[in-house]
């Protein structure tokens, strides 16, 4: 059995990047861009120009009772030429008129008839000179993540209208299992709803894939096989939730070994034992444990890396930080445990409660949680009192 580093080793060993697609800036929001530099074809702010509604003038010429000779808004594009013992009212973002080289606001000043009486004011004040946000020529780097707001706001700023971005890795999602029917299915007597189809679906988006949601099947290595041939075709990776363990009705380890090469089997981890990683005519395919905690837990430790990979990106993309346990939870000494806690800010600093059963079937303390909890191998518990990394999945509370 291997640990969870060896396993995610093994897994990124062969993830290839994605190609890439041109897109209107307006649809980069959370892609990632083809290139993390570009470069400025002009200055931003373009021009120099006023930060304050107020007035523009020489600060050679203050203090002083000045004489208005004007206005200039933000979009005009002939600012009045402010001569000496003159001066422009100016709206903020509106051009430096020639002449001017300070502005006074509005606030400091007492604008009368056709006159302006200014305190005395630096050269420069309240001017923003053209490029000093970016100059003409800079080499622009982008953060190495999915494009958030700012990052949208930056490439507009510098007139890029559109983007090379990668393109969204396709994640085929396959459940499989007998007992499985869909949400707002009536259940038989046996049966389960499929709780990892949505779930992984949801997870793969979260990561920056494109979700591709196959037929689900029974148990049965036919129906198995058909589907992994068809995710072949169409996807970039296949995820597979379900009997990989080894019961008589598991056989997603056997369909990957008759129809591709299996690279690994079973991890140290707890949720998440039973986990096939191989691949299929150049397809990487995961099989996940069927246990939807156990499945989403895996995926988020597996399956978002690869994805985040052949996106071009390093690293999970989430934040771990060293929290205090509250309480005692109980693990399994064997594995490295990923615990399903919430953590808040308390008195001494960032604390972590279990979020509630441990089971790996017991969906709602994961959705509870913002953070898991990662417990070494060889402990058989988190102990109240000692520090931990918490793998953060949301917000702290
Ligand atoms: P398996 O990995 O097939 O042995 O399944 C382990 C447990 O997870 C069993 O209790 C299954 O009923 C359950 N399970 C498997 N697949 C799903 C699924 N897609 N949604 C909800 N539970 C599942
Ligand atoms: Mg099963």
């Amino acid at each position: 059995m291997r640990s969870v580093e060896e396993a995610l080793d093994a897994i990124l060993a062969g993830a290839r990047q994605t190609g890439t697609e041109t897109l209107p800036l307006d649809r980069c929001a959370g892609r990632v861009p083809a290139s993390f530099v570009v470069a400025a074809t002009g200055d931003v702010p373009p021009f120099d120009n006023s930060s304050m509604d107020g007035f523009a003038l020489r600060a050679a010429d203050a203090p002083g009772n000045l004489r208005l000779i004007g206005e200039v808004a933000a979009g005009s594009a002939t600012p009045p030429r402010v001569e000496p013992r003159s001066a422009v009212r100016i709206m903020t973002g509106a051009p430096m008129p020639p002449g001017a080289d300070a502005v006074v606001p509005i606030e400091d000043a007492r604008e009368e008839d056709d006159a302006v009486e200014v305190p005395a004011v630096e050269r420069g004040a309240y001017v923003r000179a053209a490029g000093h946000d970016t100059r003409s020529g800079e080499e622009v780097e982008l953060p190495a993540e999915p494009l958030g707001p700012a990052g949208i706001a930056v490439l507009a700023s510098l007139g890029i209208g559109s983007l090379e971005v990668r393109r969204r890795p396709r994640v085929a999602i396959l459940s499989t299992g007998d007992e499985l029917m869909d949400p707002g299915a009536d259940l038989a007597p046996g049966q389960i709803h499929d709780a990892n189809g949505p779930s992984l679906a949801a997870a793969a988006g979260e990561a920056g894939g494109e979700a591709v949601v196959l037929p689900r099947v029974g148990d049965d290595a036919d129906g198995i096989e058909e589907q992994v041939r068809a995710a072949v075709q169409v996807a970039d990776l296949l995820v597979v939730s379900g009997g990989v363990s080894v019961g008589r009705h598991d056989h997603v380890r056997d369909v990957i070994e008759r129809l591709g090469r299996l690279e690994l089997w079973r991890i140290r981890v707890q949720p998440g034992k039973p986990l096939a990683f191989g691949a299929v005519d150049g397809l990487p395919v995961l099989g996940l444990p069927g246990n939807p905690v156990s499945a989403l837990v895996t995926f988020e430790l597996f399956a978002r890396p690869l994805i985040r990979r052949m996106l071009g990106l390093r690293g999970s993309g989430r934040a771990t930080l060293p929290v205090v346990a509250a309480e005692r939870m109980a693990k399994d000494p064997d594995r490295r445990a990923y615990l399903r806690v919430v953590v808040a800010q308390a008195e001494g600093g960032l604390e972590a409660r279990s979020a509630g059963g441990q089971a790996s079937s017991q969906l709602r303390p994961l959705a509870a949680a913002n953070a898991l909890l990662v417990v070494s191998e060889g402990e058989p518990a988190a102990e109240a009192g000692r520090t931990y990394d918490a793998l953060l999945l949301g917000g702290i509370r």
